[in-house]
């Protein structure tokens, strides 16, 4: 029988996040991103960010974020497991029987690669922000062009408690379960 990463990386191959966002988002191409109004905050101008390239997307105002599964749980308010049975139906995967991805090491697994692809994102923002000239310099006299950076996610760290207070924010890490 496949591991839980075979499957869950298959139903994720196979779902792409442009496509299924497209379902609920009106997606608008934006350089190698679309942009759309977010579905989890009300706004007017779109701040809500899909990234083919590493398959994430990101809201700018309300900072949700995540991949596939996150997308689906959140906007059909759905478990995880529900989320990639949803997917696997989607893409016709035949998930293995009787397995609960909802069992707590999973869950806790699902929310610690939650938590790295949320810090990746908040780090890499930053890195544009005017506050991490002292970044750009650097990356610039490194030659590291764009494609790079987007590819390796370089990020910017300024304050020490910048990421602790910007994921205690996030309600998902306050929950128990
Ligand atoms: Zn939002």
């Amino acid at each position: 029988m496949s591991g839980y990463d075979d499957i869950k990386e298959e139903v994720k191959a196979s779902n792409d996040i442009v496509d299924v966002v497209s379902n609920y988002v009106r997606l608008k191409k934006s350089g190698r991103n679309y942009m759309g109004l977010c579905p989890f905050h009300s706004e007017k101008t779109p701040s809500f960010n899909v990234r083919p390239d590493n398959q994430f997307f990101y809201c700018f105002g309300c900072h949700a974020g995540g991949d596939v599964f996150t997308f689906i749980s959140k906007i059909e308010n759905m478990t995880f497991n529900e989320s990639l049975q949803f997917l696997a139906e989607r893409a016709n995967i035949k998930l293995p029987e009787n397995r609960n991805f909802d069992d707590p090491q999973t869950k806790l697994k699902e929310k610690m690669f939650a938590i790295y692809a949320d810090s990746t994102l908040f780090y890499h923002e930053r890195l544009y922000k005017p506050l991490a000239k002292i970044a750009q310099d650097y990356v610039r006299k490194r030659k590291l062009n764009s494609a790079t950076l987007e590819q390796f996610k370089i990020g910017y760290s300024g304050e020490s408690d910048e990421l602790y207070n910007f994921l205690r924010n996030k309600r998902i890490y306050r929950q128990r379960d």
